[in-house]
């Protein structure tokens, strides 16, 4: 079995196992309690918040432990709405292919009275730091752009659209569940405001993230309870899973450079492979992407028949095609990038792991050309695209 779907999960690693298991184990008391059993808690809550600062360049204050990404995301549009409605500004901009924690959260703030630019990300993927400045108003409070999409990997200027946020005096979020421990991040070098986090993305454990917020800004608390997360974020903390997180990160940011020049050349393996599938195309920019994501467009079928028949060659892949998304329209990230619908239903993401070798890359590229070739063959829409009824689009 090859998964191949390391950007809806990773496999937790053996380090953060290990930590976790020992902190389940050995540092069970309640991190509020004054007695040495809380007291090691909260000393294992608190390295794990300075080792995660120190690695993205923050002060431990400006950590504050989520349930993931999703949650991380709610939180910092949501405070950042609450600051602008402060001072009377209720603009915000952000881009077309954002995660839906980000995209749904700006829905509900539009009807709260919001009005939110969603900026054109280019056939590439690929937002100018420019465009942002253009889009930039007297009464902007908040600019949201994700770090790397987690569908067609593109990566981001952060730090040139960080810099032009910085200028103009407005907040800055990145989204960068899909970066954190596979590029190297620093939230002062890089002009960044407010930073979401997911361990699961980074081989750490699921139901667990972080939220940066730079010292000065004020955050919201979504969640009323107990003093924890000192008032912003109450519930008895998750300590076994930030521990195991802090485990993960570092052990992902010490590899970044090994993990990196691997996985680039298995990417790029893969992509040339399939590019020689005709009537196909890769999404999203070939250079600034993710050294782990191949997404494709094969012209004539359904990503959801595809990703069927990987599976039984014992493929874990992943498509923006209807019904895995549990919708009929397909991958807003591929309209986003101008695929009409029956191109963007033919699509495939591949994300792979650090572990792959060139003999499992090869046999992806075999068992895709297989697939895509038996699939056109009892395809209508195929039939008729080779007939001349309808025209080719790749
Ligand atoms: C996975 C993901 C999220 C959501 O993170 P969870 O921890 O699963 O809530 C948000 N944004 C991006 C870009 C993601 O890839």
């Amino acid at each position: 079995m090859i998964y191949a779907d390391n950007a809806a999960t990773t496999k937790m690693s053996d380090a953060a196992i290990e930590t976790m298991t020992r902190v389940i184990r050995e540092n069970y008391g309640n991190p509020s309690s004054l007695y040495a059993f809380g007291q090691e808690a909260k000393e294992v809550l608190e390295q794990a918040r300075e080792d995660i600062a120190k690695i993205i360049g923050a002060d431990a204050r400006e950590i504050i432990f989520t349930s993931g990404g999703s949650e991380a995301d709610n939180q910092a549009l949501i405070s950042a709405a609450k600051i602008g409605a402060m001072k009377g500004k209720k603009h915000i901009i952000s881009s077309a292919f954002e995660h839906h924690a980000v995209l749904h959260t700006l829905k509900k703030l539009e009807k709260e009275g919001f009005e939110v630019t969603l900026l054109d990300v280019h056939e590439n993927g690929i937002i100018k730091p420019e465009e942002v400045a253009a889009a930039i108003r007297e009464d902007t409070i908040l600019v949201t752009i994700m770090y790397a999409n987690n569908e067609i990997g593109t990566i981001e200027d952060i730090k040139g659209i960080g810099a032009v946020c910085r200028e103009k005096g407005v907040i800055f979020h990145t989204d960068a569940v899909q970066a954190i421990g596979h590029l190297p991040i620093n939230v002062q070098e890089q002009n960044i405001d407010m930073l979401s986090a997911s361990a699961h993305k980074f081989h750490g454990p699921k139901g667990v993230g972080f939220l940066y917020v730079k010292k000065g800004i004020k955050v919201s608390n979504l969640i009323e309870g107990g003093a924890q997360e000192k008032g912003k974020r109450a519930g008895t903390e998750n300590v076994p899973g930030i521990a195991a997180m802090a485990t993960a990160l570092a052990e992902s940011v010490n590899n970044i450079e090994k993990n990196t020049a691997r996985l680039t050349a298995v990417r790029d393996r893969i992509i040339k492979g399939l590019k020689e599938i005709p009537h196909s195309a890769i999404n999203g920019d070939e250079t600034s992407r993710l050294p782990s994501n191949i997404n494709f467009c094969f012209e004539g079928i359904e990503g959801e028949s595809l990703l069927l028949l990987l599976d039984d060659k014992g493929i874990a892949a992943s498509s923006g095609s209807a019904c895995t998304s549990g919708s009929l329209d397909p991958s807003h990230v591929l309209l986003a990038i101008g695929r009409v619908h029956d191109v963007a239903h033919g699509s495939l993401r591949l994300s792979i792991g650090e572990d792959i070798t060139d003999d499992e890359a090869d046999y992806i590229v075999k068992s895709v050309k297989e697939v895509v070739e038996y699939l056109r063959g009892f395809s209508p829409v195929w039939r008729d695209l080779v007939a001349g009824k309808t025209k080719f689009i790749l």
